[in-house]
């Protein structure tokens, strides 16, 4: 067992906790998703070990590898792979074999590829639409004005769960700019609300925004750095646009 990562954890979920009661909310509300990207299979292991089930990830090849890692050991570590990276449409049957849930869904293409992936391998999983809420040139996300008619879409495929939004605010030290993001978020799920789309999770807030996200109500923040530490890769290579 690794003192450091659960000594991490704790505190992680400290900071959370914190931030949930100087927004006024409940604790319980808001769940952490370990994001593991970069990080190999011993280490999704330890989390394991610590009680901790679900993993972030945002490119298939590394939930291929590490899905394939951590099978051929004894124990089945019975783990949720949730894809919140950026999806090629013709990756979407590693994500529908692998994959519990999807955050990234952002085009109508991606769902039907899914979809159709997901009835050939007789599965159904949750999904979260990701909704670019800066003006950031070449963020991925739907347009936010996109979303009553891409949830009326959706309804025509039933293995995607649509169960809410997720968006990554800008990347700013300004954090009334980056609250604005998770502020439009919660707007746009209301605004749903008042059209018959009932969508409960709010997924925005990472290590370096995240008591933010929890005042403008998020429902999980995805934590990578201040869990598992800083990553050898730069953000870069996740997000060539920011380079
Ligand atoms: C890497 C990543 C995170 C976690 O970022 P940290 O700053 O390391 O907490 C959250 N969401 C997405 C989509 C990511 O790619």
């Amino acid at each position: 067992m690794d003192a450091t990562l659960r000594t991490r954890w704790e505190q992680l979920r400290a900071r959370v906790d914190d931030a949930c009661r100087g927004a006024g909310r409940d604790p319980g509300e808001v769940t952490i998703l370990p994001v593991s990207k970069t990080f190999g299979p011993e280490r999704i292991r330890e989390a394991v070990d610590l009680g901790l089930h679900r993993f972030g990830e945002n490119k298939v090849q590394e939930i291929r590898d590490k899905a394939t890692a951590l099978a051929t050991e004894e124990a089945d570590p019975g783990i949720d792979w949730v894809m919140i990276g950026h999806l090629q449409t013709n990756k979407a049957g590693v994500v529908a074999r692998l994959a519990a849930e999807v955050q990234s869904l952002d085009r109508l293409k991606l769902a039907v590829a899914l979809d159709r992936h997901l009835r050939a391998e007789s599965r159904v999983i949750d999904v979260l639409v990701q909704i670019k809420t800066s003006d950031e040139p070449s963020k991925y996300g739907l347009e936010p004005d996109r979303l009553l008619p891409f949830l009326d879409e959706l309804s025509g495929y039933p293995t995607l769960r649509v169960r809410g939004l997720m968006t990554l605010a800008i990347n700013a030290s300004d954090p009334d700019s980056v609250r604005g993001c998770f502020r439009r978020l919660r707007e746009l799920r209301d605004l749903a609300a008042s059209h018959g789309h009932d969508l409960p999770r709010l997924s925005m807030g990472m290590s370096g925004d995240f008591p933010l996200a929890i005042a403008e109500g998020a429902t999980e923040v995805r934590i990578g750095t201040a869990l598992f530490g800083a990553r050898s890769y730069p953000d870069s290579y996740y997000w060539p646009e920011r380079s």
